[in-house]
């Protein structure tokens, strides 16, 4: 779908124009060929950010707790407790608990204090700075000590919100920090121990770029939160003093991918087992979902591969003919589809292959004669949909993409599967793969993502 000229023209463009300005003053046609060659060159191994501005760091807002009872917040010997919006602060020892009671939060101290914030706001929390030693004159002070919440420590505060809709005591936690002290716990959660410092860089453009369009999603709707911090959106893992995580955030501050200076929703994903999606084949991108047609999440042509170390490049589970057809009614009767009616599964078959032999769309035939479609993704989400009576997939029997093929036998269905994911934009293990031949992460997202730029937006 992209050539690599319009990827050297994406990333290059300034670069390439004043080679062609000044070949054309020397007039002649081969130091033109000459210089833009040398001009591809460079550019793919060197990164370099488009434009400096000298924005401000955003905040970011990431759900770690989600309608849970009561939340216990350590860290340092103190923290503040106050209602968001009032300057009333309340000092106490931890372990803090906080439960939720009719809507009403009650923080319990390490003394067994107990105090009702009944304003109906949420609460922040924060770190309180043990009183300091007196420093040596110029030097930094100390950073603000991270509050700790089951086994993770969060750098900046928390907001813990209410959930009166889910119930008279449930809760949410929300991390509230800046995007830079956020994105090493990105990349830990979502990249293996021992890969190399490249796939991190590659990695931390890419999730700083997702975030910053989250974050402008949820703040154009009125969400309390930017992120969770799961699969759903990032894994975060608190956080991290992860060398790799830590220097690819720091070596590749501000670096977001834009399209038409927008910041990109780079989606990304474990394995691609060698054939891409382009996110308009299975996302919608109609009104509110437009950046899902953003040019460069469209390939969906066969492009070089890396991934082959993935234990998910290729996989193969055995499903009973009940499982596979109880789990699809189950999914179709969860969001209103026609395929609630599903029989039994006779076969289940690709109508509609991208140009890179995945899979967009499958007709499922049943018992009864009748025949249904799904997209790929769907039918993905639908084979490890919970139905009554059926266990959840254990781990090792859950299909893992929508890359797949079906073999039907008597009361079987052999399901061969290739990657792990979605298979839009950027491929993890390709990126491993990628840096252990040593391309830089500036190569590895033009690969990725075609046509989009590298701004450093702050
Ligand atoms: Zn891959």
């Amino acid at each position: 779908m992209t050539t690599p000229y319009r990827i050297v023209r994406a990333w290059c463009g300034r670069a390439a124009d004043a080679a062609r300005r000044r070949a054309a003053v020397a007039g002649q046609a081969v130091a033109v060929a000459l210089l833009l060659s040398l001009v591809s060159v460079s550019c793919q191994t060197t990164p370099r950010p488009s434009r400096t501005a000298a924005g401000a760091e955003p905040d970011v807002r990431v759900r770690i707790i989600r309608e849970a009872p009561s939340v216990r917040i350590a860290g340092p010997a103190r923290v503040a407790l106050r209602p968001v919006g009032s300057f009333a602060e309340w000092t106490a020892a931890t372990p803090i608990d906080v439960r939720a009671e009719a809507g009403v939060l009650v923080a319990t101290d390490a003394a067994g204090v107990e105090r009702r914030f009944d304003q109906g706001a949420p609460l922040e929390v924060r770190a309180v700075a043990p009183t300091r030693a007196r420093r040596a004159p110029g030097s930094r002070p100390p950073p603000e000590p991270d509050l700790l919440v089951g086994d993770r420590a969060y750098p900046g505060s928390l907001e813990l919100h209410p959930r009166s809709d889910a119930g008279e005591s449930a809760l949410d936690a929300i991390n509230v920090t800046t995007l830079e002290a956020y994105l090493p716990g990105v990349l830990t959660g979502e990249l293996l121990d021992n890969w190399p410092l490249e796939a991190y860089r590659a990695q931390a453009v890419a999730a700083r770029s997702y975030a910053l369009h989250e974050r402008a999603r949820a703040r154009l709707r009125g969400r309390a939160f930017d992120l969770e911090n799961t699969a759903r959106n990032q894994v975060f893992a608190g956080r991290t003093q992860h060398d790799a995580a830590v220097r690819a955030a720091r070596d590749t501050r501000g670096e977001t991918l834009t399209v038409a200076g927008e910041p990109l929703r780079a989606y990304y994903s474990s394995t691609c087992g060698g054939r891409p999606m382009g996110a308009g084949s299975i996302w919608p991108t109609g009104t509110g979902w437009e950046f899902n047609a953003a040019p460069p999440l469209q390939v969906d042509a066969p492009r070089a591969t890396f991934c082959e170390a993935s234990s998910a490049y290729r996989w193969q589970v055995t499903r009973t003919v009940e499982d596979v057809s109880r789990r699809i009614a189950a999914y179709g009767a969860a969001n209103g589809l026609s395929i609630k009616a599903l029989g039994a599964v006779r076969s289940i078959i690709p109508t509609e292959v991208n140009a890179a032999g995945r899979p967009v769309r499958f007709a499922i035939a049943d018992d009864k004669a009748k025949t249904y479609t799904l997209n790929a993704e769907h039918l993905r989400q639908a084979l490890n949909h919970a139905a009554d009576g059926l266990p959840a997939p254990e781990r090792a029997s859950q299909v893992r993409s929508g890359d797949i093929e079906f073999e039907m036998r008597a009361r079987e269905v052999v399901i061969r599967g290739r990657g792990w994911g979605h298979g839009v934009g950027a491929c993890q293990f390709c990126m491993n793969g990628m840096a252990r031949r040593h391309w830089d992460y500036a190569r590895m997202l033009a690969h990725f993502y075609p046509g989009a730029r590298i701004e450093r937006l702050y």
